[in-house]
């Protein structure tokens, strides 16, 4: 899409009158906030501008809504964790009780050995 390099520079007249026919085609400025400076390019063409915008504000949401659902996610997890606290310290007491049961059981094996040693004085 090419622009005359004076684009937006002048006031529409027709504009001005209450209707210009070319409407957002026009080249000339309809109004002061389209209006660009003489000395200062403009930036990019307004539509350009909006679409962007509109497309920013749309990744936005998405990123907004994609945040919402892993923070959702990561609660859950939080959730899960906290709620399997009674099975991870019954599981935490099983594997004591069986360290213990083991220890016990050497020391219990150890005794009876000493008590049953041949040879033994009485
Ligand atoms: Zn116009």
């Amino acid at each position: 899409m090419s622009r005359p390099s004076n684009y937006k520079t002048i006031l529409c007249a027709k504009y001005a009158e209450g209707f210009c026919p070319y409407g957002k085609d026009c080249n000339f400025a309809h109004g002061k906030n389209d209006q660009r400076s003489k000395y200062h390019p403009y930036p990019e063409f307004f539509e350009d501008r909006v679409a962007n915008n509109d497309l920013l504000l749309k990744r936005l949401t998405e990123l907004e809504q994609e945040n919402q659902a892993l923070r959702e996610n990561q609660l859950k997890l939080e959730k899960a964790w906290k709620d399997s606290i009674h099975e991870r310290k019954k599981l935490y007491q099983l594997i004591l009780s069986q360290k213990t049961k083991e220890k016990l059981g050497g020391a219990k094996l150890a005794e009876e050995d000493f008590k049953g040693q041949p040879g033994d004085p009485c």
